[in-house]
């Protein structure tokens, strides 16, 4: 992840004043990779890269901070800006209904975004009705139906047997405008109409598109977009925009492992705000965007920022002064007794997995953060508690016959004595790596 490759970056430059050319360079460099690697476009990359160095060049290295840190910190900000900084709310019809018209490719996820759109709309207080113009694709009206009647809303859908049927004439155009006539006469406020899309971009698809457009004159129209589709996002993105035009972007199956770079790249190359975010394909799979999330899922960082944040409230300064110096080498080596100091340290920060949660990259180890027992943390404080000092200072002394004392004495098994101490040492390698390349203070480590 990004905060990996900075950490490494910086190993060696703890306590510098003001980051150099070189250090800027370097980190330039890394995160040009990561949003590469997160499917921005290279000219959005580019872009972007030069307006973090000229950020990092004007600023003061914070003293709370270490510049790997500090770093982080600009290119988050910069990425929630560029991402809108706030989300962009629907804009309402003064005289409803309001008509939002969805447009996009074939299976970006648009019939079922208009299903989710009408359940949330009908959760803000709404009485949204959907509108089936997509007579492309032989199943597309059912596939609304199914889906309107599963979120409760009403859908106005051409049927062969029902008086539209034969009215619209296999007509997406006259369906639309009849839609937004019946939602008139209903009385309801939101009218969603759906449309047809074609598997790549298409002269015919757009001029459709753009006819039921000028018909039913939209408040809003949104485009939808798979996230999956990485750097094509961005060509679909503009023909939609010139053939269509849009007033916001829809981004859908963010529930796959897309590191959503195309909303960076949509955003900055179209100028249009990111409304909404769908990540699955249950109907409340979906929420408005928010850029500060999605600035983070790009870098992979987590909460990371927050942590950072209470981490500095939370941690006694002087300890952590301590364990800091005996990490680097100074001060004598990281012993159990600090391990159990720190445990507790973190404790104080709130529930184990709430912290890992929030740590970058953890993000592939959901389940097991989400499993992890929080009494673990007390079955390694009694092993611990049950060695004497000279073993707590000097683990390395710890052999078998130590090892079956302080499981007696600790109410363990011969076996979580041995997991613990093996924990303790690779935990104690972690630490002293991020301690080099100016990590967290103080993390143990994952004790689970
Ligand atoms: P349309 O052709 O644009 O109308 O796309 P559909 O709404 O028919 O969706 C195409 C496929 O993608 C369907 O199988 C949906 O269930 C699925 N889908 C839509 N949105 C999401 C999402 O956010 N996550 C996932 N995993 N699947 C989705
Ligand atoms: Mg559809």
């Amino acid at each position: 992840t990004l905060s990996d490759r900075l950490a490494d970056t910086f190993k060696n430059l703890r306590g510098k004043g003001r980051l150099s050319e070189a250090d800027i360079d370097a980190t330039a460099r890394e995160i040009r990779i990561a949003l590469l690697e997160a499917d921005v476009a290279l000219p959005v990359v580019k872009e972007f890269v030069a307006a973090v160095k000229e950020r990092a060049r004007g600023e003061d290295v914070s003293q709370a901070l270490n510049p790997a840190q500090q770093i982080v910190k600009i290119v988050d900000e910069e990425l929630v800006a560029i991402l809108g900084g706030e989300t962009r709310r629907l804009r309402f019809a003064k005289t409803p209904p309001t008509v939002i018209m969805l447009a996009g490719l074939q299976g970006a996820g648009k019939t079922t975004l208009a299903a989710k759109l009408a359940l949330w709309l009908k959760g803000e207080g709404h009485s949204p009705m959907l509108v089936a113009a997509d007579l492309q694709r032989p199943n597309a009206v059912n596939q609304l139906q199914v889906n309107g009647e599963r979120a409760g809303v009403t859908v106005w859908a051409p049927e062969p047997g029902n008086a539209q049927g034969v009215e619209h004439g296999g007509d997406p155009v006259a369906v639309a405008r009849g839609g937004v006539e019946e939602a008139k006469r209903t009385l309801h406020d939101v009218v969603i109409v759906d449309t047809a899309g074609r598997l790549g971009i298409d002269a015919e698809l757009m001029q459709q598109a753009a006819d039921i457009r000028d018909a039913v004159q939209p408040d809003e129209v949104l485009f939808v977009v798979d996230a999956m589709i990485g750097q094509d996002a961005v060509t679909t993105a503009q023909a939609f925009l010139d053939g269509v035009g849009y007033d916001g972007v829809v981004l859908t199956k963010l529930d796959g492992d897309a590191r959503g770079g195309a909303a960076l790249s949509i955003r900055s190359m179209t100028g249009k705000p990111v409304m909404f975010a769908s990540n699955g394909e249950q109907l409340t799979d979906f929420d408005v965007f928010h850029p500060d999330r999605m600035a983070s899922r790009i870098l992979d960082m987590g909460d990371v920022m927050t942590l950072i944040e209470q981490a500095e409230k939370a941690f006694d300064s002087e300890q952590a002064l301590k364990a800091a110096q005996k990490l680097s080498g100074q001060g004598g080596e990281f012993t159990l007794d600090d391990f159990l100091e720190q445990m507790q340290q973190v404790r104080k920060l709130g529930s184990m997995s709430k912290i890992m949660g929030m740590l970058p990259g953890m993000g592939q180890f959901r389940d097991q953060i989400e499993n992890f027992d929080e009494r673990e943390v007390d079955r390694i404080q009694a092993v611990i508690q049950s060695m004497t000092p000279a073993e707590r200072a000097n683990p390395k002394i710890i052999d078998g016959s130590r090892r079956s004392r302080i499981a007696k004495g600790s109410g363990r098994t011969v076996s979580d004595v041995n997991q613990l101490v093996d924990r303790f040492f690779q935990a104690r390698t972690m630490m002293e790596q991020m301690a080099r390349g100016g990590g967290m203070p103080g993390m143990p480590g994952s004790p689970g």
